[in-house]
């Protein structure tokens, strides 16, 4: 043996002797499950999924520590193990990098129609999709990568959209003008989730507003204004409620009706609010509220930001833009009573680049999520499925019961096109396309010669950019065209409609059986952060689409925090790069040092202190070793031995418990304390003084190198490998670490 274990001479023979012996595969002859006949029980993990051309963070080193630690256990154990690894298109993440390549070539995703946009990510993807898969394995990670997924393979495709026409058969989908929050920017609707919301200095407007003053974060709104709003027992108010006011406004007078709702707190600015259905969540609430008094949505904020034709001789300004010169022209007629500059609000912005979301009255499939959601609940309730992660289960149940309908179309075409198509028999569809570099916008009536356009569907289809249908269209969904004259929709599924049916979609496209086999899985091991987004959605998906639940089991990792216990970003610079602390200490070092004392739920710090002390935990295993190999060979019985088996058997039957009950983190922390502070530090010296006899202290050295095996997977098998020519190993466990059996 080396004098030192220099883990870069080792990781990569060890990988490549793991992969060549087909030891991630469940149908591999060298799996221990084999020997049980058809004993053995299904373990399977569904690795979640990675953004395909993403370098791991930290947080994928977690996961992918955690998940293989399970894996290399059960696959010991004698399970019919599968790890089954794939990745993400990601939708808006990646289509955001892949706009930001295009914009520094001077180009932006208006120059292209989307299919050409489409082919171009697609092979900027393939172009990067080794990334994530290669830094997984320089991780260790023990998948099956002859069933490795991409969510837009063919096959997974195929049954998403399936799953669309299901829901729908089920009465499920429909379409509403509902707000989005939409970034005019990013060109696309948001979930209230993935919204940033901080809390910022912002103006506070008290301005004129017929017989009344009223306050307002947003003067440039009030082009779209279709009601003022008191509450009912606000005694100051009292006479105008039903009544209409007339104000005066830069364009002229107008008139308003007062309605009385309790929504309006009687508190903020002087308790009387101005309301605008099209642009604010509780304002068209409000509107909704009172349909039969007031006019519903005015739209004075378009798509991309400018002010439409509603807002006078604002039209076309940049919101921002006009919002100043509203305050200024107002200020100028008197209609200002003052401001309050030192006014602070929240404010929701878009989280990929930070611009201010803005509500907006969008045409937008949504899924009812109430019987979806229901049959969650009550798997939960039943007990099938165990939620591992510091009181999350109470969270996740929080939002299931308080889930609102799932908006799923997304303005981006990086996804799965959504596979609805409308009959252009309606001459309402406003398009945009591409035709000879120029963008031309307009509805069908304008544009197509079948009406007074010029173009011909064709061309249309061809340079479509996108496509805005009418709330109340008639549409069918049909994976193909259901015949000449429609056009398809050209928004995509939110990312997590696919992502929500990972489980299925895997396991029924891949080998024969697999979904009959492995189905539903074991355990889903995600970070806490994403509860909400993916696993909730899954349960719901998966009960919805098999009847089953997609895992038995839950556990929810924290985030990793610098060693200090911040939280770390790229701005803070305190973030830690996987692939630069492998290099340094080695992948064992790393995965050591992110899941000891490691808990479900909660958030854990690692810093270089943690990542030395596990390398030096490493070093202590390869020198015990070379320490046992060098000594003397002595077959006589010591006074100790018994002693020692009942000591070893006992540890093996607490970090069997531990790993069995999801407590890694604590595995892992008695490992390290036992073979340091017992193994090494008693019997060692034990062994020196003849206490132990050499052969009894190699079964417990053989006994370790098994139990921390799927902690830290390259020095042991290392070690093994060493033991193994040196024939210390049993017969039945010959060959490699990684397949052989879980001590008992
Ligand atoms: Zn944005």
């Amino acid at each position: 043996m080396d004098k030192r274990y220099q883990h870069q001479d080792h990781e990569q023979e060890i990988y490549d002797l793991w992969e060549k012996s087909n030891s991630f595969n469940p149908d591999s002859d060298n799996q221990p499950a084999k020997q049980n006949k058809n004993d053995s029980k299904p373990f399977c993990i569904l690795m979640p999924p990675p953004n395909a051309n993403d370098p791991l963070h930290i947080g994928h080193a977690m996961f992918a520590t955690l998940e293989d630690i399970l894996v290399r256990y059960h696959r010991m154990l004698g399970d019919d193990t599968l790890w089954l690894p794939g990745t993400d298109h990601a939708g808006i993440e990646t289509q955001f990098v892949f706009e930001k390549k295009l914009k520094k070539k001077g180009q932006s995703r208006f120059d292209f129609d989307r299919e050409t946009l489409y082919q171009m990510i697609w092979d900027y993807v393939q172009e990067n999709s080794d990334v994530a898969v290669n830094q997984l394995k320089k991780l260790g990670a023990s998948a099956d990568w002859s069933r490795f997924k991409f969510m837009l393979d063919k096959d997974i495709v195929k049954i998403v959209t399936q799953t669309f026409q299901e829901l729908a058969d089920q009465k499920l989908v429909y379409r509403d003008v509902k707000l989005v929050n939409y970034c005019t920017h990013c060109g696309t609707g948001f979930s209230e989730l993935e919204i940033n919301h901080k809390e910022q200095k912002s103006p506070l407007y008290y301005m004129k507003y017929g017989p009344f003053t009223l306050a307002t974060t947003r003067p440039e709104t009030k082009f779209g204004d279709t009601a003022i709003a008191v509450h009912p027992d606000d005694k100051r108010y009292q006479e105008y409620i039903g009544q209409e006011v007339e104000v005066e406004g830069l364009n002229g007078l107008f008139k308003l009706k007062v309605i009385a709702d309790e929504y309006v707190d009687p508190e903020f600015g002087t308790g009387v609010v101005k309301i605008t259905p099209a642009h604010d969540f509780n304002d068209f609430e409000v509107w909704q509220r009172h349909q039969d008094e007031i006019p519903g949505p005015k739209q004075i904020i378009d798509y991309r930001g400018h002010m439409t034709a509603e807002a006078g001789p604002y039209a076309g300004m940049y919101l921002k833009k006009a919002r100043q010169e509203i305050v200024k022209d107002m200020q100028e007629k008197g209609l200002m009573v003052k401001i309050d500059e030192d006014y602070k609000h929240s404010i929701g912005t878009c989280y990929r680049c930070g611009t201010v979301i803005e509500p907006l009255p969008l045409p937008q499939f949504f899924i009812e999520v109430k019987p979806l959601t229901e049959k969650a609940l009550q798997a939960l309730d039943e007990g099938k499925v165990k939620v591992h992660g510091a009181g999350h289960d109470k969270i996740l149940k929080h939002w299931l019961e308080n889930l609102h309908d799932w908006n799923i179309s997304r303005q981006i075409v990086w996804g799965i096109r959504m596979p609805v198509w409308y009959s252009t028999d309606n001459s309402n569809i406003h398009v945009v396309f591409i035709k000879n570099n120029e963008r031309i916008e307009g509805t069908l009536k304008e544009l197509l010669n079948l009406y007074e356009g010029k173009y011909s569907l064709d061309e249309i289809e061809k340079g479509l950019q996108e496509l805005r249908a009418p709330v109340n269209i008639k549409y069918i969904i049909s994976p193909t065209s259901p015949g000449e004259n429609y056009l398809q929709e050209t928004d995509t599924f939110d990312t997590w409609f696919s992502s929500a049916q990972w489980p299925y979609t895997t396991l029924q496209t891949g080998q024969l059986n697999d979904f009959s086999r492995f189905y539903p899985t074991n355990v889903m091991e995600t970070g806490y952060d994403i509860l909400p987004f993916w696993v909730m959605r899954m349960l719901m998906m998966g009960l919805n689409k098999t009847n089953d639940v997609p895992f038995k089991n839950v556990y929810l990792h924290g985030l990793i925090r610098d060693a200090k216990g911040q939280k770390m970003s790229k701005s803070k610079g305190n973030t830690i790069n996987p692939l630069e602390k492998i290099e340094q200490y080695g992948a064992d070092a790393l995965r050591m040092a992110l899941v000891i004392r490691s808990s479900a739920g909660l958030d854990k710090s690692v810093g270089d202190g943690d990542f030395k002390a596990t390398r030096n935990f490493t070093n202590k295993l390869w020198n015990a070793t070379r320490f046992i190999l060098m000594s003397e060979k002595s077959e006589t019985k010591g006074t100790g031995d018994t002693e020692y088996l009942e000591k070893l058997s006992t540890i093996t039957q607490e970090i069997t418990r531990q790993l069995n009950d999801f407590k890694i983190g604590l595995a892992a922390e008695t490992l390290y304390n036992e073979f340091w502070h017992w193994f090494c530090d008693e019997c060692i010296e034990k062994s020196k003084a003849g206490e132990i006899s050499q052969s009894t202290l190699i079964k417990g050295l053989i006994t370790f190198l098994k139990l921390l095996h799927p902690f830290i997977p390259f020095v042991t098998e290392s070690i093994w490998q060493t033991l193994q020519k040196e024939g210390f190993v049993d017969k039945k466990d010959s060959g490699l670490l990684i397949v052989s059996n879980w001590p008992h």
